[in-house]
């Protein structure tokens, strides 16, 4: 597993090239943010904050997906006294309960939500603050996807909201060198929708769950979403026509 130190207080853990976790540092310890793949992923995240001398203090979960919750019962296995946050929406994935909200859009959800056992201590919802962390909603990825900004230096960690492999993307835009998110992604609209919202926020950095940290990544912010907006009007433009 890659550590990389983006300043004093974010740190990526890399996996098989293009899975990313973070440890967020505070007063009394690390955040760590996602879990990685299930497999033997729990001992080298925990052996990644032990080398940068603080425990893991509590999980937070960006979203239900396999590549992000993999680990989570390992870990919790492992730090049974180590809170774990997820957002009240995808909570409900971490159950097996698949199921869509009348209120939401009824398109069917993709990529893999593997049951866990592990049970939240926390439901997160917007606003919410976790240390120094400040929950963002931002569906469309999945239903319940949320980001966290870092209120000290406004670090983004944006999940899989956006991706910086193969090119920095809205999720849901077709990215030929590393598709996986496009993919698994469940409703593109509300993606643009929650990408103008992270950048709305003027971030200082943005961290993803699949490519590089970026450092004043807001020009590239901008570009990634008129490349969604336009393949997104191209696309309902030939849904109408075909309706
Ligand atoms: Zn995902």
């Amino acid at each position: 597993m890659k550590v990389t130190a983006s300043g004093n207080n974010l740190f990526q853990l890399t996996n098989l090239s293009v899975i990313n976790c973070f440890l967020v540092r505070e007063n009394d310890g690390f955040t760590l943010i996602d879990t990685s793949l299930p497999g033997s992923q729990a001992q080298p995240i925990m052996q990644a904050a032990q080398t940068l001398g603080l425990p893991i203090v509590r999980i937070l979960l960006t979203h239900a997906h396999l590549d992000h919750v993999g680990s989570l019962d390992a870990l919790h296995a492992a730090l049974p006294n180590v809170p774990v946050a997820i957002s009240e929406r995808d909570a409900r994935f971490l159950s097996g309960d698949k199921s869509l909200d009348p209120s939401e859009p009824q398109t069917p959800l993709r990529g893999g939500y593997p049951i866990c056992k592990t049970k939240p201590a926390r439901l997160l919802h917007e606003g919410e603050r976790v240390g120094s962390l400040e929950v963002i909603a931002t569906p469309g990825h999945t239903p319940g996807h949320i980001a966290f900004l870092d209120t000290r230096d406004r670090a983004l960690i944006a999940g899989d909201a956006f991706q910086t492999q193969g090119g920095v993307a809205v999720s849901g835009t077709f990215v030929f060198l590393f598709p996986l998110p496009a993919f698994s992604t469940w409703h593109k609209r509300l993606c643009l929708e929650s990408a103008r919202k992270l950048l709305a926020l003027q971030p200082s950095l943005l961290a993803v769950g699949h490519g590089r940290v970026l450092s004043n990544p807001q020009p590239a912010m901008e570009r990634a979403i008129r490349v969604m907006e336009q393949s997104l009007a191209k696309e309902e433009r030939e849904q109408s026509r075909v309706a």
